[in-house]
């Protein structure tokens, strides 16, 4: 079964621990969820239907061997997973972004899942697969975005979920809901063992919604 892609492009991290290296984006269409903030609602329809072999060409021809698999939801698509095997095989570091809404558990061990779990605020949060928090690899890293200081409290804690002992766990703030001071401030006075993070391709390119 053919993927459908939304877009490819080459562009700067702007997100994880990887955050400001070159990298080459795969954005595939659909997601199940509707997250209240989210902000690449045009992948949900928009895409072609494109083999395998045809997007690692294209992917293969980028000065990069960091790939980010995105979305939509990229997992919906049942052939993201041998996608993330064949750019494994072909020297590719990749990132899958995810909702969690997917089992994980077929992901190839190679890539690194970025696991977005859903606060509150996202009006989705029901919506994790429930394994997933158990299937987490060492590689893999946690995000939670943040829409407002419920969803701060809530983040708190899960942060102290056992599940997530020892992950990277990023907490973002919705661009342009949640002050990036507030939250680093919040982040302080509780000596949470987090990363803040902000979406560097918004602060790079501001207003430029596709091919970042
Ligand atoms: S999971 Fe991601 S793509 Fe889907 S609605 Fe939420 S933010 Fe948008």
């Amino acid at each position: 079964m053919p993927l459908v892609v939304n877009e490819v492009f080459f562009s700067i991290q702007g997100e994880g621990t990887r955050a400001g290296r070159p990298c080459v984006f795969v954005r595939l269409t659909g997601c199940p969820l509707r997250c209240h903030w989210c902000d690449t609602a045009y992948a949900f329809y928009e895409g072609r239907r494109r083999e395998v072999d045809d997007v690692v060409a294209e992917v293969d021809a980028f000065p990069a061997r960091l790939l980010t698999l995105t979305g939509g939801e990229p997992l919906a698509q049942p052939d993201a997973f041998p996608l993330v095997t064949r750019l494994a095989d072909r020297g590719f570091e990749v990132l899958v972004e995810t909702s969690g809404h997917v089992s994980i558990e077929r992901l190839d061990p190679r890539a690194v899942a970025i696991l977005d779990v859903k606060a509150p605020g996202s009006g989705e949060a029901e919506r994790m697969h429930p394994d997933n928090l158990d299937r987490l690899r060492p590689q893999d890293e946690v995000k939670l975005v943040l829409a407002d200081r419920a969803d701060y409290e809530w983040a708190r804690e899960l942060v102290r979920d056992p599940r997530l002992r020892g992950a990277t766990v990023l907490l973002s703030p919705v661009h342009g809901r949640l002050d990036p001071g507030a939250l680093g401030r919040w982040i302080l006075e509780d000596a949470l063992p987090v990363r803040l993070q902000i979406q560097l391709h918004k602060v790079l390119w501001p207003g430029v919604e596709r091919g970042v």
